[in-house]
């Protein structure tokens, strides 16, 4: 909760708001999204601005987003920033051949549902919101991204709770309470559309969503979500690093993509309007898969795996990293061995985007902290690596650079580097868990236990797997750190 008296909103106080705003007579229909980190702001934010200014050229209506956010010291900064600016703020693409800014005013609202959780349910409840877009991070669907089985925390604990269902602290406890409402007031059900970069995150969110109705005991609930919601898959692409503070303007690269599932229960913004060929473009398909399938494995999967081999060998920045001869050639590498295992859309050419990706990653003008792409790295290991670990076994196919890849993940999730620094790992899933067994590997170099932990006895116990991994983590330990491994390696 929020640490000053005056931040602070009483019950009543924030009754007559919910009132008022009831009363709003702005009757753009709306998107409610939750999670205002820099990445929406820089993505789906400027493809609604570009929708909106088609739709008033065209004499359409437009629509309006509307953000819910935890409440933190960052999204109280952003209030206070969108109330000086009217709710617009910039968005920047760089590139070493190009400059662009935008000015986004797509966002109307920005709700602290830690302070004010009621206008936060009534804003998703509101029958004119017919959108639900969220981007919280792997960690904020508390539930495992492969089985869909909810994750039990303080915070969920609080929103079973009668009163905390009222005044929900999770994601989860939000939208359930926001859907069952909508659905004693017999209004239409939302389309909940998850923009966060995890493989079938429709399917996902649908699974968490169902699944935290179920633990609340409410048959009925659970039976209106499960078959009058529907959760669309998407795939969202652009890279958008971290901001000191969240009023800082965004920055990002120029690429862009947005695929998107046209399976929605309620309206959409026609996004048929926006360009859908060429570079930024969007695509409106009834199978997400095949898409998010390549951009998954070859650019989240590469990005995560080559960020421990860089933050191993010294660097903070990836397109410093990426200057480094031997990790370029390891993420080229990767590209290559990882494109084995995917089944493009069609008319894709899968080795031009793989190209691409090592020149996104290369971008100086939009430096990504590496250690940013370090974050959650049990997340990212079961989600990105394990499908393709999966089909590199079923083909009985070799795969060294993703050997290499979890092996230089074993030896990082140890909390300490080669050369005696401490590693400050944030992987608030499993980072603890992970720790104690990873620094018993680098002892008796058996990476058995720690597979078996991180991916589950299917991939620990697979002795195609642990032996290419433990020949590969043995030679980083021989070597005495990842530098010096990948120099080792380039002489051979
Ligand atoms: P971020 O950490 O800056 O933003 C995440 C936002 O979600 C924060 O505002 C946080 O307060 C909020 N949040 C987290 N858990 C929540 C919860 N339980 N309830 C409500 N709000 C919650 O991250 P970002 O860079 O904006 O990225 C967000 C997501 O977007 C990523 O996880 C990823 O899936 C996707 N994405 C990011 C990029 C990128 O380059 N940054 C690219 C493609 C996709």
């Amino acid at each position: 909760a929020s640490e000053s008296a005056d931040e602070v909103r009483t019950d009543s106080a924030e009754t007559t708001e919910t009132r008022n705003r009831a009363a709003d007579s702005r009757r753009n229909p709306a998107i409610v999204h939750i999670g205002l980190g820099n990445f929406v702001r820089a993505h789906f934010g400027r493809y609604m601005q570009d929708y909106n200014e088609k739709a008033k050229e065209l004499g359409l209506q437009q629509w309006d987003i509307r953000a819910v956010d935890r409440d933190s010291p960052r999204t109280r900064d952003l209030i206070e920033y969108f109330d000086e600016s009217n709710y617009t703020y910039d968005v920047t693409a760089l590139s070493q051949e190009y400059q662009g800014t935008k000015t986004i005013g797509a966002f109307k609202e920005l709700v602290n549902m830690g302070t004010s959780p009621e206008i936060a349910i009534e804003m998703l409840a509101d029958e004119n919101t017919k959108v639900c877009s969220l981007t919280v991070t792997e960690k904020g669907y508390s539930c495992d991204l492969g089985t869909g089985a909810i994750i039990m925390n303080p915070e969920l604990e609080h929103d079973l709770t009668n009163e905390g269902s009222q005044k929900p602290k999770s994601m989860l406890g939000l939208v359930v309470e926001a859907l069952r409402r909508r659905m004693e007031r017999g209004h239409q059900p939302l389309s909940m559309m998850s923009l966060d970069n995890i493989p079938g995150n429709g399917f996902v969110f649908q699974n968490a969503v169902v699944g935290f109705a179920r633990l609340k005991g409410c048959l009925r609930l659970e039976e209106w979500i499960r078959t009058k919601v529907y959760f669309p898959n998407t795939m969202v692409d652009r890279i958008t690093p971290n901001t000191k503070l969240a009023s800082d303007a965004v920055i990002c690269e120029p690429f862009r993509q947005w695929v998107v599932e046209t399976r929605f229960c309620n309206d959409r913004p026609q996004w048929e309007l926006l360009k859908t060929k060429g570079v930024n473009k969007i695509i409106l398909t009834d199978d997400v898969i095949p898409y998010e399938h390549l951009k998954v494995r070859i650019l989240n999967a590469t990005h995560s795996m080559f960020a421990y081999c860089a933050y191993l060998c010294g660097y903070r920045q990836i397109d410093k990293a990426m200057a480094d001869t031997r990790l370029l050639y390891m993420v080229q590498s990767a590209t290559r061995e990882t494109l084995t295992t995917v089944h493009p859309p069609e008319g894709v050419d899968t080795t031009e985007y793989a190209d691409l990706i090592v020149e996104r990653f290369g971008n100086p003008r939009v430096s990504d902290a590496v250690a940013r792409v370090c974050e959650d790295g049990s997340m990212k290991a079961n989600s990105f690596w394990k499908p393709i670990i999966q089909d590199h076994v079923f083909a009985d196919r070799r795969f060294p650079i993703m050997a290499i890849g979890i092996a230089t993940w074993i030896f990082y999730s140890s909390g300490e580097d080669g050369h005696g620094h401490a590693i400050e790992i944030r992987d608030p899933m499993m980072g603890e868990t992970l720790k104690p067994i990873a620094k018993q590997a680098r002892k008796d170099k058996n990476v058995r236990p720690f597979l078996c932990q991180a991916f589950g006895e299917e991939i620990g116990d697979n002795e195609f797997v642990a032996q290419q991994v433990e020949y590969w983590y043995g030679r980083i330990v021989g070597e005495g750190s990842v530098d010096e491994f990948l120099t080792s390696m380039e002489k051979e």
